[in-house]
C-alpha cells in the first residue's frame, strides 16, 4: 500500500539544476538588490510583528497594490508569490478534470499547478515567431487560459491585438501573468484587468521590486473574479513582514524599482550585442533576461557553473530546442557570464 495517488507518481518538486555559484544568473531576480524603504522596515522591525497573526487577507498590502495598480482594494487578491495565486487562480475557476490551455513553452510550473488541482493542462505551440496562437487556445475549450506576458522562458512579448482577440472570444477566464511587466516596453496590461470581467492579471514582488525572498504575488481582477480566487486562498498567506516589506516597496520605492529594470534593459540589449558578437543569437526580449538557442546548452550550463556563474539550462523547448536563458543585471555580473561562456562553449 502506498500513499502516493496513481496520478502524481511521476511529479516531482521543483528543483532547477543549480549550484551557490559567486554569479547567480538563474532565477530572473533583482540582481541590484532591495528596495530601500523594505530594508528600512526590516531593520526597524520589532519582536511584537512576529508573535501575532498579521490581519486576514492582508487588507493594508490590498490598499498599497490598488493604488499601484490604479484599482480599488476589492479588485485585488495577493498571495504567496505570484506562484500561490495561479495555483489559488486555477483551483477557483476550473473544475476537477477540465482543461487548462497554455503556449509552450511556458513557465514550467501551469502544468504542475493544473495537475496538483485536478486540471488537464493542455499545452498549444507558441508559433515559430514565438507568437500566440489564438485559434490553438481556443479550440481546447478550455475555461481558463493562461498567457505568461512576457513570455518565461522565451523572454518574448505578447502582442496587444492578440490578446485582446483571445479576451473576446474565450469561453472563460484569460489569467495574464505579468511576473516580467516592469520590464516590458508594452508597459504591461493591467488595463484589460480594469476593463474585462473575464481577466485576471498576475504581478509579483520577486522580479523587478527585488523582494524574491518574502514571496509575495498579488492579482487584479473584476471584484467578482477576486472573490471567487479568495475562497481558494486560505486567510493568511503572508508573514507579517513580507507583508510590511511589500507595502513599502509599494508605497516608497516605485521610483527605485523603474531605475533599476531601466538599467536591466539597456543592460540586457549591451549583453545581446556581446552574445552576437560571439555568434549567438538571443531572442528578441521583453523581460530581464535573453534565452539563447544553443545546442548542447545543458553541458555548457554545467561547465559555467564550474567557473563560478549560474545560468538555467533548458533541453528540447518546444519549437526551440536546447537553450541558455540568462539573467540580467549590473555590467560586472554579465561581464562575468560572457567571459565563463566564451570558455564554455565547444569548439566547432
Ligand atoms: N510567473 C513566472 C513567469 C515566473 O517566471 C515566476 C518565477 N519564476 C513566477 C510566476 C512565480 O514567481 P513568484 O512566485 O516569486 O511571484
Amino acid at each position: 500500500m502506498t500513499a502516493a495517488k496513481a496520478e502524481w507518481r511521476d511529479l516531482t518538486p521543483y528543483r532547477p539544476t543549480t549550484r551557490i555559484c559567486r554569479v547567480n544568473l538563474g532565477d530572473n531576480t533583482n540582481l541590484f538588490g532591495m528596495p530601500p524603504s523594505a530594508e528600512r522596515v526590516l531593520r526597524e522591525a520589532g519582536v511584537d510583528s512576529v508573535a501575532r497573526y498579521p490581519e486576514s487577507y492582508a487588507p493594508g498590502l490590498k490598499r498599497a497594490v490598488a493604488t499601484y495598480a490604479g484599482v480599488a482594494p476589492e479588485n485585488v487578491t495577493t498571495g504567496c508569490g505570484s506562484d500561490d495565486v495561479i495555483d489559488s487562480v486555477l483551483r477557483a475557476l476550473s473544475a476537477p478534470g477540465e482543461a487548462v490551455a497554455f503556449s509552450d513553452p511556458t513557465f514550467v510550473m501551469v502544468p504542475v499547478f493544473a495537475r496538483v488541482n485536478g486540471l488537464r493542462p493542455a499545452p498549444v505551440p507558441l508559433r515559430a515567431d514565438c507568437s500566440l496562437d489564438v485559434t490553438g487556445l481556443l479550440a481546447t475549450g478550455a475555461r481558463v487560459i493562461y498567457v505568461c506576458a512576457p513570455n518565461n522562458p522565451t523572454g518574448t512579448a505578447v502582442s496587444r491585438a492578440s490578446l485582446e482577440a483571445l479576451v473576446a472570444q474565450a469561453p472563460g477566464v484569460v489569467l495574464i501573468d505579468e511576473a516580467y511587466a516592469e520590464f516590458s516596453s508594452s508597459g504591461g496590461f493591467l488595463d484589460l484587468a480594469r476593463s474585462c470581467h473575464n481577466v485576471l492579471v498576475t504581478r509579483t514582488m520577486s522580479k523587478a521590486f527585488g523582494l524574491a525572498g518574502m514571496r509575495v504575488g498579488w492579482a487584479v481582477g473584476s471584484a467578482e473574479l477576486v472573490a471567487e480566487v479568495e475562497k481558494a486562498r486560505g486567510p493568511y498567506k503572508h508573514a507579517a513582514m513580507a507583508e510590511a516589506m511589500s507595502i513599502a516597496a509599494l508605497s516608497e520605492d516605485v521610483p527605485w524599482m523603474r531605475a533599476q529594470a531601466e538599467t536591466a534593459i539597456a543592460n540586457r540589449e549591451r549583453f545581446r550585442e556581446a552574445l552576437q558578437g560571439m555568434g549567438l543569437r538571443a531572442l528578441d526580449s521583453d523581460a530581464n533576461f535573453l534565452l539563447v538557442p544553443l545546442r548542447g546548452a545543458m553541458r555548457v550550463a554545467e561547465r559555467m557553473r564550474d567557473m563560478g556563474v549560474n545560468v538555467r539550462a533548458f533541453q528540447g523547448l518546444a519549437g526551440l530546442g536546447d537553450a541558455l536563458r540568462v539573467s540580467v543585471g549590473p555590467w560586472p555580473l554579465l561581464e562575468e557570464a560572457l567571459a565563463a561562456l566564451r570558455e564554455a562553449l565547444p569548439c566547432e
